[in-house]
């Protein structure tokens, strides 16, 4: 409870901070609270002279306290083990990240993106169908720029669809609907020219739920691209301007990460994957300086239960991203845009709770 209490208390003093700096006849009787607002849009500008990085959170370079830390699985939803994941972080009553991969989410799966809002944690975006060579895939920038945005949108489409379905058939029917011949094995050219009329059959489909493009059933405010690339990997300056402006135009934040479980390293044995003494490492490493922690949906349920008692035995405050985030825009000087996804998510919440319940179709 600790966990979610700090985060609580942080995104109300956030709140106030913001209230403060955007009241049109404000008064800055105390500067030390005035903050600059962060544009919706802003490319955040990167570290070194020659790269500009998307906006978000970058734990190798930012300063994060220490011993706090933010959980994210990626990959999922995963039919029998992302199940397992949210019985554990119960267990401990930690929350974390889940980027879903939007192809993962099936007429099997639909049920666990449902449940893992239902569960207090928070959706991330990573991608349509996993393509660890999206930046790659068109020369032309404005081309490469469409497609790897199409792969984030398709997958909020997705999420959409999962949000609203009512039944294992309702969900098949929606993505039939919308999807229609586009599959993940689909090529990048097909699934470009797909998005037009793609968007206009979702549109008609919110419509009918009482939702439209700016007021979705959920909407994702983080992005983790597969593989971590073109942030990862042998990628130019002209890819990643890219792979951020992509992001940009979906609204979404980056998240890279600074320490995991290995429990997806092909380097390591299922034994060393699995090691105690090591995953205990992994721990002890990322929460020494403080930062965000990749795990997979997938993930061994007893390295979970080591790596989740390792953090409980540290007493590592576990804080959500939008923490992070926050306290990197105060060390920064600014605010986190007023119009901003966090806000959106905000206001969407009590749409979405009743769109819970209750959970079908397993
Ligand atoms: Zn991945």
């Amino acid at each position: 409870m600790r966990t979610r209490l700090t985060s609580l208390v942080c995104a109300a003093l956030s709140a106030c901070l913001l209230s403060t700096a955007i009241a049109p006849n404000a008064v800055a009787s105390t500067p030390q609270q005035v903050c600059t607002p962060e544009p919706a849009n802003a490319t955040w500008t990167g570290r070194t002279s020659d790269d500009s990085w998307a906006r978000g959170i970058y734990p190798a370079h930012d300063d994060i306290a220490s011993n706090t830390v933010a959980l994210t699985f990626d990959d999922g939803p995963h039919r029998s083990r992302t199940p397992v994941a949210l019985d554990l972080l119960e267990a401990r009553d930690f929350s974390a990240t889940f980027f879903l991969t939007g192809a993962a989410i099936r007429p099997s799966t639909y049920h666990l993106v449902q449940r893992i809002v239902a569960e207090g944690h928070v959706l991330g975006n990573h991608g349509w169908r996993h393509d660890t060579r999206m930046a790659r895939r068109f020369d032309d920038p404005q081309q490469s720029e469409a497609y790897m945005a199409s792969e984030f949108e398709l997958t909020q489409i997705r999420v959409d669809l999962a949000m609203m379905a009512t039944s294992k058939k309702d969900f098949s029917e929606m993505s039939k609907e919308v999807f229609g011949p586009l599959a993940r094995r689909s090529n990048a050219e097909t699934q470009l020219a797909a998005m037009p009329a793609l968007r206009v059959r979702h549109a008609a489909v919110l419509a009918e739920h009482g939702f439209s493009e700016d007021n979705r059933p959920y909407r994702i405010e983080w992005a983790r691209p597969p593989g971590g690339n073109p942030y990862l990997g042998h990628h130019n300056a002209t890819q990643r301007d890219a792979f951020a402006r992509a992001l940009d135009q979906q609204g979404l934040a980056l998240v890279m990460w600074n320490g995991g479980s290995g429990d997806s390293n092909p380097q390591l044995t299922k034994a060393e994957r699995q090691d105690t003494a090591h995953l205990q490492k992994t721990v002890r490493k990322v929460a020494r300086r403080g930062g965000v922690y990749v795990m997979h949906d997938r993930i061994d349920p007893g390295s979970l239960r080591t790596v989740l008692a390792a953090f409980v035995s540290r007493e590592t405050d576990v804080v959500s991203l939008s923490h992070i985030m926050d306290e990197k825009l105060d060390a920064a000087g600014r605010c986190a845009p007023a119009e901003g996804p966090t806000r959106a998510q905000t206001s969407n919440e009590p749409a979405v709770i009743a769109q819970l319940a209750p959970l079908q179709g397993s």
